[in-house]
């Protein structure tokens, strides 16, 4: 079964909305086997997001992951990677359908309340980066 990493933002987290986001989750298929409360310091949130780094928002990014404490999680499921990024909706909650979580939760582009591993080489670095081998059954 496959496994991606999710990160609960924290426009989301300050919110109050990991319940209601994780509902969203389960209601899909996708089941939480790991999970923990985190705030990031910008070297590690600036880490986590290197492949970003010559991107114009990543300074941006980093500040704002930084800001207050995250929700960092294992998903588990069938195609877990993809049911995830269709959860959370287009980057953009603008561009993001009815019911995704990015349509109903995110502020912003930028503060869009929910990250998702993109393929599985990337699911399997970002579980790394977080979790060690004993918080994973
Ligand atoms: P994520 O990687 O967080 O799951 P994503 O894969 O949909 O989101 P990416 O293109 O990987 O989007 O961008 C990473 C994150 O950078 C976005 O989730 C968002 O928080 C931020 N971001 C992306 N584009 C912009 C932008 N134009 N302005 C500000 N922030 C942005
Ligand atoms: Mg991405």
């Amino acid at each position: 079964v496959e496994r991606t990493l999710s990160i609960i933002k924290p426009d989301a987290t300050r919110r109050n909305l990991t319940g209601k986001i994780n509902a969203k989750f389960e209601e899909a298929g996708l089941r939480i086997v790991a999970q923990k409360r985190l705030h990031l310091s910008t070297a590690q949130a600036g880490k986590f997001y290197e492949v970003h780094k010559e991107r114009p928002f990543y300074g941006e990014l980093v500040e704002f992951m930084a800001s207050e404490p995250v929700v960092v999680q294992v998903l588990e499921g069938e195609g877990a990677i993809a049911k995830n990024r269709e959860v959370m909706g287009a980057t953009n909650p603008a561009n993001a359908d009815a019911g995704t979580i990015r349509k109903e939760f995110a502020l912003s582009v930028g503060e869009n309340s929910v990250h998702g591993s993109d393929a599985p080489e990337t699911a399997k670095e970002e579980i790394a980066f977080f979790f060690s081998g004993l918080e994973l059954v």
